[in-house]
C-alpha cells in the first residue's frame, strides 16, 4: 500500500525542494480555477471559484469571473475545475516520530532519538499526501524532543512537511500513561524529566518543556489506554498539579492539552482550565455541561480506538492493551453524542498511523457530524485551537496558499477524502496528481 503513494511523494519532493530554494516573492504568481470550492466558515460548497497567490499567500478569492481579470500573464495557471478544493487540512492529535506502524510499547526504548525523527522526516510526507498542510503534535516520549527538531526543520525548509505545532513531551505521575519506563523494578531507567508526581515536580517539568521550545504542554490527566500499565479509569494528575501547568503555560503564552478518557479526570483537567481535552471517551453530562460553559475544545480521536480494537493483540499491540481499547470503545458514542447535545467545539485529531487520516473523517460522520462539520473539524476549528486563525484553517486573503483537491464531492460523500489528488503548502505544490487518469479511489 504504502510503496505507490511514496513514490508519488517522493517525485513530489523533489519537485517541491526545487521550489523551496526560491523566496516566496521570487515565484510567479499562481492563478487556480476551481470546479468546487469549501467556504469552511459556513460550511457551503461554492462553484466556479478563482483564487490568487502572490508569494506564499492567497492574495485574491472569488468567483472565477471577478478574480480572472486580475491574474497578469506570467501567471502560473492550475486548473482544479474537475475537483474539490478546500483548505489545508490540520490534524491536532498527532505523535510524529519513529515507526508508526509498530505499536510496541518498547519502540521509544529501542530507537534513538535520531532516529525516531528521521522516521518524523518520512512520517510528514504521509501527512502531506493526504491533505494535511497543519498538524499538532500531541507530545512524545523523547528526552531529546526530535519533534521539535523536525517542527524547526519543516519552518526552515531543511525537509518538506506540515506546518507543525508542538508539545514537549508527556508530563504524567510516575506509573501514569506517560511513564514510558515499562521494565521492572530492580531494572528501572534513571527517572525522566517527564514525571511529576507533585505540584512543585510539573511546574519543573512544564518549564523545562517550554525552555526547549515546546508550543503546548501535554497533561496525562487520566490514565490510558496503549500502555501495559496504567488505568484509565483512574485521574492521575491531580487538578491542583493541571492548575500548575496552565498557569505557567498561559503566562508564557503557550497550550495546554490535556489527555483524559475518565469523567472525573476529565472535569479535573477542565476545571484546571485546560484548552483542549484529548480522547473524552468517557464524558459524563457534568463533564459536558463543564467543557460547554468554559468554552474547552474536544478532540475526539474516534477512530484510533475502532481500527486498534478490530487488531487485537497484532503490529506490537500487547494483548493487555487490546483488552483496554475493546473496554473503553462501548463508551465513546455516548460521550460525542453528549459533547454534540452540549455543543462542545470539536477538532480533528487522529492519533494513529497517518495512513488513517481519511478514517477519521467517516468516523466523524459516523457518530454524528455532518460531513461539512467533519471538514469544519479539520479547518476553521483546528486552526482556531491551534492559535492559527489568521495565517490557516479557510481560504482567504492574506492567509497561506495553502489548499488541496479531492477527486468528488466529500459533502455528497465524506469518503472522498481518500482521494486527495493536489496538495499545496504556502504556495509549493506538494503533490499533484490530478492527470493521472489511472489513479482511482484509494482504497
Ligand atoms: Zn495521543
Amino acid at each position: 500500500m504504502p510503496c505507490k503513494r511514496g513514490l508519488l511523494a517522493l517525485t513530489c519532493v523533489a519537485v517541491c525542494l526545487g521550489v523551496v530554494a526560491q523566496t516566496p516573492q521570487e515565484r510567479a504568481p499562481v492563478f487556480i480555477t476551481a470546479g468546487k470550492l469549501l467556504d469552511a466558515r459556513t460550511g457551503q460548497m461554492l462553484s466556479d471559484q478563482a483564487i490568487l497567490i502572490a508569494g506564499d499567500r492567497i492574495q485574491e478569492i472569488g468567483p472565477a469571473a471577478r478574480v480572472a481579470p486580475h491574474a497578469s500573464a506570467r501567471s502560473r495557471r492550475i486548473n482544479l475545475q474537475s475537483f474539490t478544493v478546500l483548505p489545508g487540512l490540520i490534524d491536532a492529535h498527532a505523535h510524529v516520530l519513529g515507526n508508526l506502524k509498530d505499536l510496541s510499547p518498547l519502540q521509544a526504548l529501542r530507537i534513538s532519538s535520531a532516529q525516531g525523527a528521521l522516521w518524523g522526516a518520512h512520517n510528514m510526507l504521509t501527512w502531506l499526501d493526504h491533505g494535511f498542510t497543519g498538524l499538532r503534535d500531541a507530545g512524545e516520549s523523547d528526552p531529546a524532543y526530535g519533534q521539535l527538531a523536525l517542527r524547526d526543520s519543516i519552518e526552515k525548509g531543511l525537509v518538506p512537511g506540515p506546518r507543525m505545532a508542538s508539545a514537549g513531551n508527556f508530563l504524567s505521575v510516575t506509573g501514569g500513561h506517560g511513564d514510558a519506563d515499562v521494565l521492572a523494578a530492580d531494572q528501572a531507567l534513571p527517572r525522566r524529566p517527564n514525571l511529576a508526581d507533585t505540584t512543585d515536580e510539573i511546574a519543573i517539568a512544564a518549564r523545562r518543556d517550554i525552555k526547549y521550545g515546546a508550543d503546548w504542554i501535554k497533561l496525562m490527566a487520566t490514565g490510558g489506554v496503549q500502555d501495559v500499565s496504567s488505568d484509565y479509569n483512574s485521574q492521575e494528575l491531580s487538578q491542583e498539579q493541571m492548575a500548575k501547568a496552565v498557569e505557567i503555560a498561559h503566562r508564557a503564552h503557550k497550550r495546554v492539552m490535556a489527555h483524559a478518557e475518565s469523567p472525573e479526570g476529565i472535569k479535573a483537567a477542565v476545571r484546571a482550565g485546560v484548552d483542549s481535552i484529548e480522547h473524552g471517551t468517557m464524558l459524563d453530562e457534568e463533564g459536558a455541561t463543564l467543557m460547554a460553559e468554559r468554552g474547552t475544545w474536544l478532540v475526539p480521536t474516534l477512530f484510533a480506538f475502532q481500527h486498534l480494537a478490530s487488531i487485537g493483540a497484532s503490529a506490537g499491540q500487547e494483548e493487555i492493551e487490546a483488552e483496554k481499547t475493546k473496554a473503553i470503545l462501548p463508551f465513546q458514542q455516548a460521550a460525542f453524542t453528549r459533547a454534540l447535545q452540549h455543543k462542545i467545539r470539536i477538532v480533528f485529531g487522529l492519533d494513529d498511523d497517518p495512513d488513517f487520516l481519511p478514517r477519521e473523517f467517516e468516523a466523524l460522520v459516523r457518530a454524528g457530524l455532518t460531513p461539512a462539520q467533519a471538514l469544519q473539524a479539520a479547518t476553521i476549528n483546528a486552526a482556531e485551537l491551534l492559535g492559527w486563525s489568521k495565517q490557516a484553517g479557510t481560504l482567504d486573503a492574506g492567509k497561506y496558499a495553502d489548499l488541496i483537491a479531492v477527486r468528488g464531492d466529500p459533502l455528497a460523500d465524506i469518503t472522498s477524502m481518500r482521494n486527495v489528488v493536489f496538495v499545496m503548502k504556502g504556495a509549493t505544490i506538494m503533490k499533484d496528481t490530478t492527470s493521472d487518469v489511472a489513479a482511482g479511489p484509494r482504497p
